[in-house]
């Protein structure tokens, strides 16, 4: 993820997560899954929209008129090389509108009365000339939203009901991420696969509402909060609210860090090789979300963009120490330099300044992956 190129997230006139007491969409209790929704559900978003001045019924029906009006459904064909081709000029428009009064008027595959497009039965790829899948017989009625989900772009098609395109407004105002970091880490578990800059587009709207008066959103004030690190058993990092509860299974790392503060730490992998990580405690991902069935600490996870050229699908994998042995680790303020303790004192141990290191790990030098290594803090 390239997040070391992320904007800033809080600013001084926005709200926190805890001064934003408005919520414009329900509690669900059913995770990062829109399609478990009820109509009941999404009517109280609506309507919450609507009393906490995000849209106004008249804006929506306005929105909702457009929609069902079937524009384009005709003349969109019409207008097309094959159909012309086919057809001729003169007799495409009226064979067309033939075509369109006997439809439902309804989506082939939802049921859907917004948003209509003519869309083939049998796809173009399917035609060596694809001209030739411009027949009448071979167009039916699809919304946008079945359109877009039937694309091979859409890796978690039929699995979601929203689009990504509003998924990404149904993540930030329903799951409500505190960082820009850990929305981007949402709308990839729910399975986005677009570019980083989509989300930071959306991101806006957070920002937008955070500044409302009264506020609708609250962001992160990392810099100038404190938090408790977790240790979860399968070796996630995540942070907490200070003195906030936390399950059984997770061990209280550290408390009371502050968010300008990062937590170093050295694993060692399966091959014995030791690898330093560094990570700011304003990156770390929130354990603190309802994700449904997915276990709290899902968002400590690194995203890889899919390889289409070789059809190689996204991959979303643990972050470290996950499948590595945690040996070492501490907390360090900005101004603080990291040491490495190398070799115990009885056999002539020595001490230097660790090397630069990010969320990516930076491997120890050859010459100290042989020793006993630890962790140390030199305060400045
Ligand atoms: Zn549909």
């Amino acid at each position: 993820m390239s997040d070391d190129l992320l904007p800033k997230d809080h600013r001084l006139d926005e709200a926190t997560p805890q001064e934003a007491t408005i919520t414009v969409a329900p509690e669900t209790g059913f995770g990062l899954h829109d399609s478990e929704w009820s109509e009941d559900q999404w009517s109280e978003l609506i309507v919450s929209f609507v009393e906490n001045g995000m849209a106004s019924w008249r804006e929506l029906a306005a929105l909702i008129l457009g929609h069902l009006n079937p524009s384009q459904t005709g003349t969109s064909l019409a207008s097309s090389e094959g159909f012309k081709r086919r057809y001729g000029k003169g007799n495409t428009m009226r064979i067309v509108m033939d075509w369109a009064y006997a439809q439902t008027g309804q989506c082939e595959d939802c049921g859907s009365r917004l948003e209509l497009q003519a869309d083939h039965v049998e796809g173009r790829e399917l035609f060596e000339d694809p001209l030739d899948a411009d027949y009448i017989e071979n167009m039916t009625l699809r919304c946008r939203r079945c359109n877009v989900v039937r694309r091979p772009s859409h890796e978690l098609g039929g699995q979601t009901f929203l689009t990504a395109e509003s998924a990404l407004m149904w993540i930030l105002l329903v799951i409500k991420p505190r960082t820009l970091m850990d929305f981007i880490r949402l709308c990839r578990i729910y399975g986005m696969t677009m570019a980083d800059i989509r989300m930071q587009e959306a991101w806006a709207m957070a920002h937008w509402l955070s500044r409302n008066e009264p506020p609708l959103y609250g962001i992160e004030d990392d810099e100038n909060t404190s938090y408790d690190l977790l240790l979860w058993p399968t070796g996630e990092i995540t942070r907490i609210d200070v003195g906030a509860d936390i399950p059984n299974e997770a061990e209280r790392l550290y408390q009371n860090v502050r968010g300008d503060h990062s937590f170093v730490f050295l694993a060692v992998g399966d091959d014995g090789r030791k690898t330093l990580f560094k990570y700011p405690l304003s990156w770390i991902a929130f354990s603190t979300y309802d994700l449904g069935q997915m276990p709290p600490y899902a968002l400590a996870v690194r995203y890889t963009q899919p390889d289409r050229k070789n059809g190689a699908p996204q991959r979303i994998t643990p972050l470290a120490p996950v499948g590595m042995e945690l040996s070492s680790h501490v907390v360090v303020a900005p101004d603080e330099k990291i040491m490495l303790e190398i070799g115990g004192t009885l056999l002539g141990g020595s001490r230097t300044e660790a090397p630069a290191a990010t969320h990516n790990g930076k491997l120890l030098p050859a010459k100290h992956q042989k020793r006993d290594v630890w962790l140390d803090v030199e305060p400045a």
